[in-house]
């Protein structure tokens, strides 16, 4: 492990950082279990890119039969993206009836962010305060869980999470109007409010659901449009709906996808309204040499098959009930433990001593469940919240396997 860590920081550089206070090297996975060099099993709870289980078999035969007959681009006529579209688009709501395919989630919301430029004529960007949206200088400037190293643009303003909602359902509208008024006093016209509709960086906020309605009316009051980031909550995570922003009951001018659409194959995109991307695709030009490309979409399309075909929604919702019910149980008997919340198997835990939150309490326990052979991670404002999200396909004995593991490791730390 010493030789290989050395040899990646030599190659790699210092910009990557490797999770866990001890560094995995993992050789090959399968279902909710990832095998290290050693053969040693670590329950993977954790990866929310591989959510039908890693290697699923329909979708490696799918990739490989399509690499092996045509791996080809967005200038050709080609019937796989458009089967894709058709399909995607039929887990939206009307109003949402294009699609547009990039690689990766930061390109979705890079071009999101372009589209909305271009239809509000604004630049101004609304944000929660530890939203995470992507890595490229755009998205960047508007991912403020980036930290101190990165600028947020003169023309991005932060919202509180939606924990500090003070004012019941209406305070997360509330906080955008006066986040527009703050932007306006610096002559900035709003072009987006863009959040993650489960908030994961922001430490896992599920409800009450309904509070982003008022926030889309806000914003699109303000001459801006409302762009729900799905690429964490997307594709049945939550259990309750396919997409995060229906358990909201509102309808996004945008929605950008990504992480889970092809299972471990590079593969994202938005999904928008037509006069949006007219008047976009009227001024600009937009070819992505892998975006859409034969192999990616047939990847997807295995994912939304596999999805139907092994209920994994419906299995979303009962494991995610059933671990819910498991960390309530360990909270009654472990101080650190606050009530989880949730939904489907999108979990965050709090960990906090005194009153407080207790950041190095949730990295102890990240570290211990990993020596234990269980990986999760944590996330919030003040890294205190266990951030749990297993693929859709965990069984029960695996959601028990998981709360006897931190159990134990929460004993060890009394
Ligand atoms: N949005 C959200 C909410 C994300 O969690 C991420 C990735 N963690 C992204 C966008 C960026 O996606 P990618 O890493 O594929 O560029």
């Amino acid at each position: 492990t010493e030789q290989l860590i050395a040899r990646r920081d030599r190659l790699l550089g210092p910009a990557y950082r490797l999770m866990y206070d001890e560094p995995l090297h993992f050789v090959r996975g399968e279902g909710a279990w990832l095998i290290d060099a050693a053969g040693r099993r670590y329950l993977d709870a954790y990866n929310n890119v591989t959510s039908l289980g890693h290697c699923h078999p329909t979708v490696v035969a799918a990739i490989a039969e399509q690499a092996a007959t045509l791996a080809t681009n967005t200038r050709y006529l080609q019937e796989g993206i458009l089967n894709l579209a058709e399909r995607l688009l039929a887990t939206m709501p009307q109003g949402l009836d294009r699609m547009m395919l990039t690689c990766t989630g930061s390109e979705a919301n890079d071009l999101a962010f372009r589209i909305a430029n271009s239809a509000t004529g604004g630049s101004g960007v609304i944000v929660t305060e530890t939203a995470y949206h992507g890595i490229t200088d755009a998205v960047a400037q508007f991912s403020p869980s980036l930290g101190v190293a990165v600028d947020l643009g003169a023309h991005v303003e932060i919202i509180p999470a939606p924990c500090a909602l003070t004012e019941g359902e209406g305070g997360f509208g509330i906080a955008i109007e006066a986040a527009i008024a703050r932007l306006r006093r610096r002559g900035i016209r709003p072009a987006m409010l863009i959040v993650d509709t489960m908030f994961t960086s922001d430490g896992v906020w599920p409800g009450p659901t309904g509070f982003l309605a008022p926030a889309a009316a806000a914003i699109r009051q303000a001459g801006g449009v409302f762009v729900a980031d799905e690429v964490q909550p997307g594709f049945a995570r939550t259990g309750e709906a396919f997409w995060g922003f229906q358990r909201h009951g509102v309808v996004p001018d945008i929605v950008t996808m990504g992480k889970p659409m092809g299972n471990g194959y590079p593969v994202a995109g938005l999904a928008i309204g037509a006069d949006l991307v007219e008047d976009f695709g009227r001024n600009a030009r937009y070819f992505n040499t892998f975006g859409g490309n034969s192999v990616s979409c047939a990847a997807a399309q295995a994912v939304l098959q596999v999805i139907e075909d092994e209920g994994l929604q419906e299995n979303a919702d009962r494991m995610g009930a059933r671990l819910v019910s498991g960390l309530a149980a360990l909270s009654q008997r472990h101080a650190l433990l606050s009530a989880p919340r949730g939904a489907g198997l999108m979990i965050g835990v709090e960990i906090r001593r005194d009153g407080g939150p207790d950041r190095m309490a949730a990295a102890a326990i990240v570290n211990g469940l990993r020596r234990e052979g269980v990986l999760i991670s944590s996330c919030g404002k003040d890294q205190n919240v266990l951030k749990i999200r297993p693929p859709l396909i965990i069984g029960s004995a695996e959601v028990d396997q998981f709360i006897e593991t931190l159990d134990r490791v929460l004993e060890g730390l009394q």
